[in-house]
């Protein structure tokens, strides 16, 4: 498997109208409008810097994967996604090096990239993903 680079860094976050203004306003960056994954339960926008970008994820419903993440550790990094070349690869590679995914198939991420999560226990807690775009 071949990781490509830091694809983004996501941040669970309450209200990204709110909490965009740090991210534009003080950092600089550019906010690149917003994009609702109905099937994540989650609102995401983007916010490039150089090769990487920064992810902004809102949760749209109260049982929604960022709402119960909150609710557990606050508001805060989430994941941190790295870009492949092939995502089937990748995961082909890692079953077969009996890592615990979350996803053994990638799904629709926002921007119409393929995604797919890593266990966080098969990671010392940090929730991985693998992004094709
Ligand atoms: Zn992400």
């Amino acid at each position: 498997m071949k990781l490509l680079k830091i694809d983004h860094i996501g941040i669970a976050v309450n209200d990204i109208s709110q909490a965009k203004a740090f991210w534009t306003d003080v950092l600089g960056l550019n906010f690149e409008g917003d994009e609702t994954v109905a099937e994540q339960k989650v609102k995401t926008a983007f916010f490039p810097v150089g090769e990487s970008e920064v992810e902004l994820l809102e949760s749209t419903a109260a049982d929604g994967p960022i709402a119960k993440y909150i609710e557990k550790k606050g508001q805060g990094i989430q994941h941190v996604a790295f870009g492949v070349e092939n995502i089937d690869e990748a995961l082909a590679e890692l079953k077969e090096k009996g890592v615990r995914l979350i996803d053994e198939t990638p799904r629709k991420g926002a921007g119409g990239a393929r995604i797919a999560f890593l266990h966080p226990k098969a990671t010392n807690g940090v929730l991985v993903e693998l992004c094709e775009r």
